[in-house]
């Protein structure tokens, strides 16, 4: 289950409005209560909460539901179809180049799940017909590339590689040339990470941007980091202008918080939801599916 906590809770709250005939305005408001603190122990921002209370309350304490004959219902549609648009109402596709190839370049902070993910995407686009590349453009952690070429292994797609002795830059702009000439119609460039936010890193990414000019810049954050994924996301959207943004270990104890701000802070949707270790593991991020799961 995901973000069981925050499901617990929430059912909870909104349970006890279910089987009232009538609502009041104090029966409104006392659930709101406890969704709000769901909210802020699931580690939402607390802009983001405030705001999601105010609309919901809003709308449930408007006719919309107190001349509607099941009100508790209604209110659980409500808050429903609002976490829905809080992490960004319909799914949001890749966009693919008019003339291949497509290039998407990965980026975050090393643990994130970068090199797992962008193995994750080819095998996802591979299965759809598309023929990747994976480029190894992080040379300054001694076993990355060599991780990405196991990675490549494991879902059969080409890895390019020029060692560690060329620039990022100059190997991101090989690598399109090496995939024009072999028929690649996706380059998925993983990027190096830093274990935090760093001038360089950025300067570096920024550089192989200008270069590539890629259709994606999709950003990997570790859905278990809370606040702090939404910060990093803040950050390389601001430097960078991303296009996107997968969530990561989605599987484990992720309480909710970086999954229902993200959107609504960066303004830069969710693309895809990675579950697990396994490269079949990523799916397309569905908010309006998220929001369903949560509310059980
Ligand atoms: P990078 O430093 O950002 O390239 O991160 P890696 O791709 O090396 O991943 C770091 C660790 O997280 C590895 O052990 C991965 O197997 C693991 N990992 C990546 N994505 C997921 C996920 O969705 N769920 C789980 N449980 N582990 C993941």
């Amino acid at each position: 289950m995901v973000f069981e906590g925050l499901a617990e809770k929430l059912q909870n709250a909104l349970g006890k409005l279910k089987g009232k005939g009538k609502l009041s305005e104090k029966d409104v408001e006392n659930a709101m209560r406890e969704v709000r603190l769901a909210l802020l122990e699931a580690d939402v921002n607390f802009k983001v909460v405030k705001q999601f209370i105010n609309t919901v309350k809003e709308r449930a304490i408007g006719h919309e539901v107190m001349e509607s004959l099941t009100p508790g219902q209604q209110v659980i549609k409500i808050v429903n179809e609002e976490l829905t648009i809080l992490m960004g109402e319909k799914e949001s596709k890749l966009e693919f180049a008019n003339t291949p190839p497509t290039v998407i370049m990965m980026c975050g902070l090393q643990g994130a799940g970068k090199t797992t993910t962008s193995g994750k995407l080819g095998a996802l686009l591979k299965k759809k017909g598309k023929r990747p590349l994976l480029v190894a453009c992080d040379i300054y952690r001694p076993a990355a590339i060599k991780q990405l070429q196991v990675v490549g292994e494991k879902v059969e797609i080409p890895v390019f590689s020029i060692g560690d002795k060329q620039s990022p830059v100059n190997i991101a702009k090989a690598s399109i040339e090496h995939g024009k000439k072999n028929g690649n119609d996706v380059i998925i460039i993983d990027t190096a990470g830093r274990l935090h936010i760093d001038e360089d890193l950025m300067e570096e990414l920024e550089n192989i941007k200008n270069e590539v000019k890629p259709n994606e810049i999709l950003l990997v954050v570790d859905a278990m980091t809370g606040q702090d994924a939404v910060t990093v996301s803040e950050s390389f959207n601001e430097k960078l202008g991303i296009t996107g943004v997968v969530l990561t270990k989605l599987d484990g104890d992720a309480r909710g918080g970086a999954a229902l701000s993200i959107r609504a802070v960066t303004n830069k949707p969710i693309k895809f939801a990675a579950t697990g270790e396994k490269f079949d593991q990523l799916e397309t991020f569905h908010p309006d599916r998220m929001a369903s799961r949560i509310l059980g």
